[in-house]
């Protein structure tokens, strides 16, 4: 047993961390740096819990990466994967065939979807939804007639992958300065971030600005060469940043107007991080296209997948070969665990009840605990996600000009005591799997708030 780790011989932390450093790049990592300190090494994990190969038992305030909705161990997934690689662990979509998950899944989606949404086209990640909705979009305006309408808007700071596409369509411009290469025909709008961008404006002022911004845009390009405008209901990646009631409505408005396709990026809110299905719902508009992956499958495998409504699809099925595909879309495997998942998600009702019991409980315990920490300027979320904004001035809104550095001193402070919290520049991010209990939300807020203190009592906030 102890010389086993899973499915592999156990190995001294050192070791694993030496294998690592000489093998491994890593994702959105300086390895020169990482491959000195030695990464942490996950070994095991169950409900809201981490261990790490020294034994330490972490509480994930992340749920991974927004992506374990159902929470660790969950013997019925593992299950469901394994009796389906012994009955068909592969078999493609492409030349006229089918099976029975894809199947099964499609339909599943088709009712937990918003009204409209019959029609799902799958992938593997986000970052390839995107890129999928990059093609539906084109196909759609090419089948309608109407192949002039080529740009797609999408805003500064937004988060939607890192394939090509989705870099391009994402407007993180340290991303951007490492892609000479970019996807044409997408412009980037400014973000409803209020607390840092809204100067003197009231929220709701500032939301309709912002809004307007896509009008502006429309018409300097012309509306007959606009395809489409996308965006994330809230920016995760970006800061967890909740966009002003006014804002969703404004674009919506504007997108019909214009005749553009409203294309929502529900990689991180969907199945259920608001305590609505989509993330949408909570904003009150409706999207032409839904990217979905991370709670899709609850991170147990990859997938992705695009939700597309009536009248795109309608347009699709008439316009011919769709020339577009990946080798595992609709995965078996992956196609049977998502179904699995989204029957814990709907049979256990786990998103009614962070709708309704755990997501209050999360927010308010989340703001009664940081009230006296004059650090935190802002707390923005909804359901299970919060972003908790770091100021110098909680008064006047005034950021710090070493912010970043800030967010990473804090985040520190939270892996040395045993808490996944995230820092996104000088924003505090939180979004733990949607199983956690109230007294793992009592733990969670507890540990953030200790760290956020001991940062503010560094600083001599405290
Ligand atoms: N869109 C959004 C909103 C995301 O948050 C992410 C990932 N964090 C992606 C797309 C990309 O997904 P993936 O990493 O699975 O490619």
């Amino acid at each position: 047993e102890a010389s086993q780790s899973g499915n592999f011989a156990r190995r001294t932390t050192a070791e694993w961390q030496a294998l690592d450093a000489a093998h491994h790049i890593h994702p959105f990592s300086d390895m020169g740096s990482l491959n000195k300190s030695g990464s942490r090494v996950i070994t095991k994990a169950e409900g809201v819990y981490l261990w790490d190969s020294e034994g330490n038992k972490i509480i994930d305030g992340m749920a991974g990466l927004w992506c374990v909705n159902v929470g660790y161990g969950r013997k019925e997934l593992a299950e469901v994967a394994y009796k389906q690689m012994l009955e068909l662990p592969y078999y493609n979509t492409f030349f006229k065939t089918t099976h029975p998950p894809v199947i099964e899944l499609s339909n599943l989606l088709a009712e937990v979807s918003p009204k409209g949404f019959e029609h799902f086209f799958y992938c593997n990640s986000g970052s390839e939804g995107n890129d999928t909705v990059l093609r539906i979009v084109h196909q759609y305006w090419a089948a309608v007639g109407k192949p002039a309408k080529k740009y797609v808007i999408s805003r500064k700071n937004g988060y939607h992958g890192s394939t090509i596409a989705g870099g391009s369509l994402g407007g993180m411009g340290y991303m951007h300065e490492q892609m000479p290469s970019q996807v044409g025909n997408i412009v980037h709008i400014n973000q409803p971030y209020w607390f840092g961008e809204g100067e003197d404006l009231t929220p709701e002022e500032f939301g309709l600005k912002r809004a307007q911004e896509l009008e502006a845009k429309i018409l300097e390009l012309g509306a007959e060469n606009v395809a489409a405008f996308i965006g994330e209901p809230f920016q995760g990646a970006g800061g967890v940043i909740f966009p002003p009631s006014t804002y969703w409505p404004e674009i919506q408005r504007i997108c019909r107007k214009y005749d553009i396709l409203l294309c929502a990026d529900e990689v991180i809110g969907g199945f259920g991080r608001t305590g609505e299905w989509f993330a949408h719902q909570h904003f009150g508009f409706e999207p032409d296209t839904i990217t979905m992956a991370k709670g899709l499958t609850s991170g147990y495998v990859p997938m992705g997948a695009v939700g597309i409504n009536r009248k795109v699809a309608d347009a699709l099925i008439a316009a011919g070969d769709f020339n577009h595909g990946l080798t595992y879309s609709g995965h078996p495997v992956a196609a049977a665990v998502a179904v699995a998942n989204i029957k814990i998600l709907r049979e256990g009702g786990l998103i009614d009840n962070v709708k309704n019991v755990t997501g209050p409980y999360f927010q308010k315990s989340l703001r009664e605990a940081l009230d006296g920490n004059p650090l935190v300027g802002e707390i923005a979320g909804q359901g299970l996600v919060a972003g908790m904004q770091l100021t110098e001035d909680k008064a006047t809104r005034k950021r710090f000009a070493n912010g970043g550095d800030i967010g990473l001193q804090c985040r520190d402070h939270c892996f040395g005591n045993n808490l996944i919290m995230r820092a996104t520049g000088d924003r505090m991010l939180l979004s733990p799997p949607l199983v956690i209990t109230k007294s793992e939300i009592d733990e969670l807020v507890s540990k953030a708030k200790y760290c956020l203190d001991l940062t503010a009592k560094e600083l001599g906030m405290l």
